[in-house]
């Protein structure tokens, strides 16, 4: 038995070696990543429920590493959240969207920024120094960012979106439903927009809880006056059933797939998802 013992401690030590090993190796890559041209963005439309307008992408990063091919960021950024790289990728994400933006002629781009780059010193002063550089209006802009990087601070974080839409952004609250957020507490921040948790989505037709909580996600924003997007829309049911329960704007791979920069910039200029 003492045997037995010390080779599944010896096994659990391996794995922790090997997970170690790869988030290391995940952070020195990502360090050089910038430089070596590794990154990317993939911008996926949200469309407007009753026109198919294209409203605004949302910007999505992507990393091709060379020892592991093409990594997820579900992946790499937490890694980079762990340590200040998520600052430097966070400021190539910034001007490299607002570059692209440019090229479209009314839509908004919506950027994801984790909890710690909302929380980063000045971060207002920063997104609005990105926006000015790129020459671009704060009002094409969506700053999506979770319940968690408003929670854990909330005085805080109520002012920097305060701050944020005096200066026109627009701001969405991502993944809405799987935090901490009462509904409440929702109307105490400067908000626009909540993005309904696609985990919502994808239960609707199946759990009665799923679609009792989309139904009060819409409702609380119409309340509110805030848009709702419903996101992760895979299937032509879903996406009827979303609109039956008034979310004015939809996302998912049943619309278009997070696809590169080209292929957007055609999709913004046609305007419509046929
Ligand atoms: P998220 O912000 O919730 O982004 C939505 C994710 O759902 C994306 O995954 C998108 O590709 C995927 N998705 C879109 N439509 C569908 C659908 O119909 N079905 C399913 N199953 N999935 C769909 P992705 O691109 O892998 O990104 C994962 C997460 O990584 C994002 O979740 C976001 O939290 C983070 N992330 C991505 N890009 C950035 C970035 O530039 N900065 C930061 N801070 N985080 C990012
Ligand atoms: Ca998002
Ligand atoms: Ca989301
Ligand atoms: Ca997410």
């Amino acid at each position: 038995a003492k045997r037995a013992g010390r080779g599944q401690v010896r096994v659990f030590d391996e794995e922790m070696d090997e997970n170690v090993r790869f988030r290391r190796r995940v952070e020195g890559g990502l360090g050089e990543a910038i430089a070596r041209g590794e990154l990317s963005l993939v911008y996926q439309p949200i469309v407007a429920r009753d026109t198919m307008a294209i409203a605004g992408f949302e910007a999505l990063l992507r990393w091709e590493t060379a020892d592991y091919g093409r990594l997820s960021p579900t992946i790499f950024i937490p890694v980079a959240e762990e340590s200040n790289l998520i600052h430097e990728l966070g400021d190539w994400v910034l001007a490299e969207a607002l570059a692209e933006l440019k090229a479209w002629p009314d839509q908004y781009v919506s950027i994801n920024f984790s909890p710690r780059q909302f929380r980063r010193q000045n971060f207002v002063g920063h997104v609005m120094e990105g926006v000015e550089r790129a020459g671009v209006s704060p009002s094409r802009v969506q700053i999506e960012i979770t319940e968690s990087a408003i929670f854990a601070d909330a005085e805080r974080a109520a002012e920097t979106l305060y701050r944020l839409r005096d200066l026109g952004f627009r701001i969405a609250l991502d993944d809405f439903g799987t935090g901490y957020s009462s509904l409440y507490n929702i109307r105490t921040f400067a908000l626009d927009c909540l993005k309904i948790d696609r985990s919502f989505i994808d239960g609707m037709g199946r759990e009665r809880e799923s679609a009792a909580i989309v139904h009060s996600i819409i409702h609380l924003g119409r309340a509110l006056g805030l848009e709702v997007i419903g996101e992760g829309v895979e299937t032509d049911a879903q996406a009827q059933a979303l609109r039956i329960a008034g979310a004015a704007y939809l996302q998912g791979y049943y619309f278009s797939l997070p696809v590169p920069a080209t292929h957007a910039r055609e999709m913004a200029l046609a305007g419509l998802i046929d």
